[in-house]
């Protein structure tokens, strides 16, 4: 019963804070088309209008200090936001890298406190997590 008490690892507060700064959420040709699909636009009015260009390829743009995309703490385009969004806060860096998982336990509330860097791997390998 104890651990049927237990705070999860891993559970969104909804806080957008992940969504915040500038990130440089990169944008993979078939993510761009999607977003272009769901947002009714065309890859050219994408761009222009939420992309922005950077060396490693094009990003999602910010807006007041927050990704473009954010509205009232959601995502505007949830359904088919990039992999990088679906896969936060599970990414590999923080995955592989305990120090890593630590400085995002201090940025994100959704993570357990007490969470180890053990039962983190754990939970990412199983896979089952949703974000704002
Ligand atoms: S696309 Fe959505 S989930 Fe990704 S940073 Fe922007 S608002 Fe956040
Ligand atoms: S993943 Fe974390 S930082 Fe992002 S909205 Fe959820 S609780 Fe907030």
């Amino acid at each position: 019963m104890g651990e049927n008490n237990k705070q999860p690892a891993f559970a969104c507060r909804q806080c957008g804070e992940c969504c915040c700064g500038d990130k440089g959420i990169l944008v993979t040709p078939s993510e761009a088309e999607a977003l272009a699909a769901f947002l009714r636009l065309t890859l050219e009015e994408l761009q222009s209008r939420f992309l922005i260009d950077s060396p490693l390829g094009p990003q999602l743009a910010t807006l007041n200090g927050a990704c473009v995309f954010l509205a009232d703490n959601r995502c505007r385009v949830h359904p088919v936001k990039p992999r990088i969004c679906r896969e936060w806060p599970f990414l590999p860096a923080l995955l592989k890298h305990a120090d890593e998982f630590e400085a995002a336990k201090e940025a994100c509330p959704g993570l357990a406190q007490g969470c180890s860097h053990e039962e983190f791997r754990l939970l990412g390998k199983a896979g089952g997590h949703t974000i704002a």
